[in-house]
């Protein structure tokens, strides 16, 4: 596809996405704040069920997980011990004509020299590192006593917390701990709608083990987390694994893996798998005096464990869901003539709506009273969207647009008029393939919920 295509289809998405309610920026009636995103009705719905999916394929149903949900603010020891007070940064570059704040790696290059990418000056300053971290103050003293960090990332506070729930889960060797929570960048230039956010969330696992399993385990963790992708609807043609090459690596990683996704900007990261050895608790052990060791009750020794860390973006991936499923086919309107629609296909698991209730008119009672009575009977089992607005055919539109897999309408079939045998039997409609398969009212409930795993 060309770059005008992609820049187009990301135009389309971006415009969808607040037209429908998925994201606005924030505080947008103030001019934005940039890098920070508010999630509308719909974006919330599809970003819990993302977060709901992730904790239930990593906690829930495994033995060998456990969760935890740390503070944001974060002690300035920790941040030291982990390194990131002194070298969580990246190189910028300010443009001395449009005084734009550049990262060095988004300069652009024509003939060798480097310019900056918004007005082509080549007027530009030396690199400078910027921490990305961002600082606060904690109690009623602005002083250097009392900074305090928004965590850069949640996997500070599980290495922090690792002994305390080792002790009270008593787990064994191999084990995890799981977080999903905010995490603070001060990034010098976010940009990609949601992509590369100051204020974002983190689903995060630190799968603790002896040495030796550590390449086995990372080969693993990178397995499973395709898995995942591909369970939640991404299609894995656009996935992709990039083996992080050692040049590139932080000094104390083994291994690393990069799950990327072809976005419509570009191919980029949704995802890290690192083996990062046991650098972590060590740096905390050594920082903090406390022990930090693994007893091994069989054998007898003491050692600090490795860790092999999965950490996946949820805005990241909540944005590459709606890249995925938007498409643009042809369907036929009320008057049977093609016009093209606008679909979301998301993974029905993942969907804001799972099914929307369309009475065929609303101002015939028998039927508005039949589809609320509907309403009340799948409302305990799935999200629901009531419609008796506008012609049939938009109103599937509508749904379609937003990713609602089903749709159920009562028509006059239902009310028995026509066919007794049809009486308490409704239209059940599919969003991706636009068919429709008559079903009783009884069953609704079992054939949507197994449809919806
Ligand atoms: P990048 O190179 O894109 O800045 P990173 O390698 O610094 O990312 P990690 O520190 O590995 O990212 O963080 C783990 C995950 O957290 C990333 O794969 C991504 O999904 C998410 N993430 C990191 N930074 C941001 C950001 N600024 N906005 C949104 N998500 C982010």
């Amino acid at each position: 596809m060309s770059d005008k295509h992609d820049a187009q289809r990301m135009e389309k998405i971006v415009s969808l996405c607040k037209r429908r309610g998925f994201i606005f920026q924030s505080s947008e009636i103030y001019g934005g704040l940039n890098g920070a995103w508010d999630y509308g009705p719909l974006g919330v719905e599809l970003k819990r069920n993302l977060k709901n999916y992730w904790w239930r394929v990593i906690v829930h149903e495994r033995d060998d997980v456990v969760g935890m949900d740390g503070a944001i603010l974060t002690h300035p020891e920790v941040l030291k011990a982990s390194g990131h007070v002194e070298g969580f940064s990246d190189p910028m570059i300010d443009c001395r004509v449009c005084k734009a704040h550049l990262r060095f790696d988004q300069l652009m290059e024509k003939n060798g020299v480097k310019q900056c990418p918004n007005c082509g000056s080549k007027d530009l300053t030396e690199a400078r590192q910027f921490n990305l971290m961002f600082e606060t103050h904690v109690g009623a003293a602005a002083d250097e006593s009392s900074i305090a960090y928004l965590r850069p990332e949640t996997a500070q506070s599980i290495f922090v917390q690792f002994k305390n729930i080792l002790e009270i889960s008593r787990k064994k060797l191999p084990f995890g701990i799981a977080q999903i929570g905010k995490a603070f960048r001060n990034e010098i230039n976010p940009r990609n709608f949601t992509f590369r956010s100051r204020e974002f969330e983190q689903m995060e696992l630190e799968y603790f083990c002896r040495p030796e399993q550590g390449m086995e385990l990372l080969e693993y963790w990178k397995e499973e987390r395709l898995k995942f992708y591909e369970n939640i609807g991404i299609s894995l043609a656009n996935l992709h694994v990039r083996n992080v090459p050692d040049e590139e690596r932080a000094f104390y990683s083994k291994g690393t893996y990069d799950i990327e996704y072809d976005f419509p900007f570009g191919r980029q990261e949704l995802e890290g798998v690192a083996y990062r050895t046991d650098y972590d608790l060590s740096q905390h052990q050594k920082a903090s005096g406390k022990s930090l060791e693994y007893f091994n009750e069989e054998t007898k020794e003491k050692f600090i464990p490795h860790v092999i860390e999965p950490s996946a973006g949820v805005d990241r991936t909540v944005l590459a869901l709606i890249c995925d499923a938007y498409s643009e086919d042809q369907a036929p309107n009320d008057k049977g003539e093609m016009e093209s629609r606008t679909v979301l296909r998301l993974h029905p698991r993942l969907a804001p709506v799972k099914c929307a209730i369309f009475p065929l008119l609303k101002n015939k009672e028998p039927l508005v009273a039949k589809a609320k009575e509907i309403v009340n009977l799948l409302r305990p089992h799935m999200t629901l969207f009531y419609d008796e607005s506008g012609a049939i055919g938009r109103r599937y539109r509508r749904q379609d647009e937003i990713g609602t897999p089903f749709g159920v309408t009562v028509d006059f079939e239902t009310l028995g008029e026509r066919d007794p045998a049809l009486r308490d039997t409704v239209t059940l409609r599919d969003r991706d393939s636009m068919t429709q398969e008559r079903v009783a009212i009884r069953e609704l409930v079992n054939i949507l919920t197994s449809r919806l795993h």
